[in-house]
């Protein structure tokens, strides 16, 4: 098979062909055929009622990466055919979300408002070719009406007006002559398909409400399902992706077309694909708006939630998503991703790009009884093993440390390789330690260990040597920063939240323990970080400058995920 995406992409004459996923395969087709002139017109259509989550991150992907591969477009349009629920906000995230990923719509920034007008002629041309009727039952009764799978629906007593009466009517609908919900314009197809979509259709309701984009112009406004497929029309779309749920609509849509659409002209065709769900993870807007508004989360960019925004706030790259996106395929059959391939994604981009620091988020002080007070040295620390073109820094060394808590322990099992009574451990970048005596409080609490160095152990030196089974992390007490740092745990204990007991809503899944925050003292270098800035702690995993709440007086921390790589174990056994 030709395989222009793959030359395309590596651009290596060796490079060995990249296998296609379906809607690829299909495009390829085309382009081969020559379809549509051999054009790859793309869009991504969010309806402005939320911010964007990772399933949409999947679907901006497969859309701007279809465009990037085979020299096609994509547009941005806002699906605002409902006008009580858009808001600028959420027009804004989405353009700055996509923006974020990496993707450019250049000028093509469309809203389904832009066609009212012409949506509104069709709809005339409907009623005149007497394919579109109005109603005047209330919308409630024409769902009752429309029967089940098993049994045909029933024709509304109005379905067969004239057209002068319909168009008399539709016209009066249109100048708000009637009030909301007294009628609505439906499609004349087939009240007996077995299709529930094609039984005669709501296509315009009347809603006295100002829109957001074309204010009080209008006061019926068209239903999603009438606007979407002649909507990639007026834009010259080609391949018009969505996800499974709407393979049912697809009738309907063709329906529409059908009426506007010579045979055998240009015309859009739909391919579904499965919609991206992720283990531990709620993806619903509905549901994420409830978490926001109850203020369960600190709001749409709390990272914990599954909002690019909030992974953005939590450390994930864009190519960390990009990634995750392409890793995930193109499926069409529904299933659940593990969240850890994410967490897998965000790891492998972070482990090139992020530089090591040390952090100590649980500290416990250690004081070295010979080492000379006042005196204090600076060490040498590798800032990438993986990357050395990022060089060294220096790192203060002092008689009073700070390590982590869970380092020592006083009466450890056979294989605790860390600090306990008695025992060696190596301070990374530095010296060979012994511990020599734990100091309490009154109420029997750890508050000091006293250890004692060896000198000539100096990591970098000649003489340094000798092996200990142990590196522990530390930080210079006087030299360290207080930082917040604040730890992250799965929103939900359940890996199929939307999954509940009778009775129950998903809000009865929610991890209590999906926040902790830490009073951790981390080394002197991060005085110079920026909001957003990305690091790895040694040894606890990749962290972020919290860009909300860092402030000139206090230092916050996101941790972005731990070293322990749960998917690698996964894939390799
Ligand atoms: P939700 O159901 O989460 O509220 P939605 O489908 O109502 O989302 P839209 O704004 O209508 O959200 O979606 C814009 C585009 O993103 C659509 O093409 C939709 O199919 C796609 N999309 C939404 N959710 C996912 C998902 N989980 N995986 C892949 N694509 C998705
Ligand atoms: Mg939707």
């Amino acid at each position: 098979m030709k395989n222009n995406k793959a030359d395309m992409k590596d651009g290596a004459e060796n490079a060995a062909p990249k296998s296609l996923n379906f809607i690829e395969a299909i495009v390829e087709e085309d382009i081969s055929t020559n379809k549509n002139d051999g054009r790859v017109h793309t869009r991504f259509p969010p309806e402005p009622n939320g911010y964007l989550h990772i399933g949409h991150a999947k679907s901006i992907c497969l859309n701007f990466g279809l465009a990037e591969s085979y020299q096609g477009l994509t547009n941005l349009r806002f699906d605002d055919t409902n006008p009580t629920r858009e808001e600028e906000e959420y027009v804004n995230s989405i353009m700055e979300d996509i923006r974020w990923l990496g993707f450019d719509w250049e000028n093509r920034l469309f809203y389904a408002s832009d066609y009212f007008d012409q949506l509104y002629e069709w709809a005339l041309m409907l009623i005149k070719k007497g394919k579109a009727y109005i109603d005047d039952q209330a919308a409630e009764f024409i769902s009752e009406q429309k029967g089940t799978l098993t049994r045909p629906g029933q024709e509304s007593p109005f379905r067969n007006r004239s057209v002068e009466e319909n168009l008399d009517l539709f016209t009066r609908m249109k100048n708000g002559e009637f009030p909301d919900g007294a009628r609505v314009l439906r499609a004349k197809i087939d009240m007996a398909s077995p299709n529930m979509h094609l039984r005669d259709p709501i296509i315009y309701r009347i809603m006295h409400t100002s829109h957001d984009r074309t204010g009080d112009k209008w006061c019926i406004y068209p239903m999603y399902d009438y606007a979407h497929g002649q909507s990639d029309y007026l834009e010259g779309i080609t391949h018009s992706i969505c996800t499974l749920e709407f393979e049912i609509h697809r009738p309907l849509y063709d329906w529409f077309l059908d009426q506007i659409v010579e045979p055998g002209a240009y015309r859009p065709r739909q391919y579904e694909f499965a919609r991206l769900n992720l283990s531990y993870t709620v993806m619903s807007k509905r549901k994420l708006l409830e978490l926001v508004n109850e203020q369960i989360v600190d709001g749409w960019d709390d990272p914990r939630m599954p909002t690019i925004s909030g992974l953005r706030r939590r450390g994930y790259t864009p190519e960390s998503i990009r990634n995750f996106a392409e890793r995930v395929g193109v499926a069409r059959r529904d299933n659940v991703i593990d969240v850890a391939l994410l967490e897998y994604s965000i790891r492998q981009d972070l482990n090139k790009k992020a530089n090591r620091v040390m952090g100590v988020l649980k500290p416990l002080k250690l004081t070295i009884s010979n080492y000379p007070e006042g005196q204090e040295v600076e060490l040498e620390a590798t800032n990438n093993p993986e990357d050395e073109s990022q060089g060294k820094r220096k790192i203060p060394f002092s008689r009073e440390l700070y390590i982590e808590r869970d380092d020592f322990m006083e009466d450890p099992p056979k294989k605790f390789f860390r600090l306990a009574p008695g025992k060696e451990v190596r301070l990374k970048y530095a010296y060979i330690i012994q511990c020599e005596e734990v100091i309490k409080d009154a109420a029997g609490n750890i508050i000091e260990l006293k250890c004692t160095y060896d000198p000539e152990t100096r990591s970098g030196t000649a003489r340094s040597g000798k092996k200990v089974k142990g590196t522990l992390h530390w930080v210079s007490a006087s030299h360290a920063l207080d930082a917040e740092v604040r730890l992250y745990d799965r929103l939900f204990v359940n890996e199929e939240p939307d999954i509940v007991e009778e009775g129950q809503d998903f809000k009865s899944n929610l991890n209590p323990n999906s926040l902790e925050l830490l009073n951790a003292k981390v080394e002197p270098s991060l005085k110079t970080a920026r909001p957003g800035d990305q690091f790895q702690f040694e040894r606890l995993g990749y962290f972020c400058i919290d860009p909300k709440y860092t402030s000139a007086e206090k230092l916050v921390i996101n941790r972005t995920v731990s070293l322990r790589d749960s998917w690698a174990k996964i894939s390799q056994s």
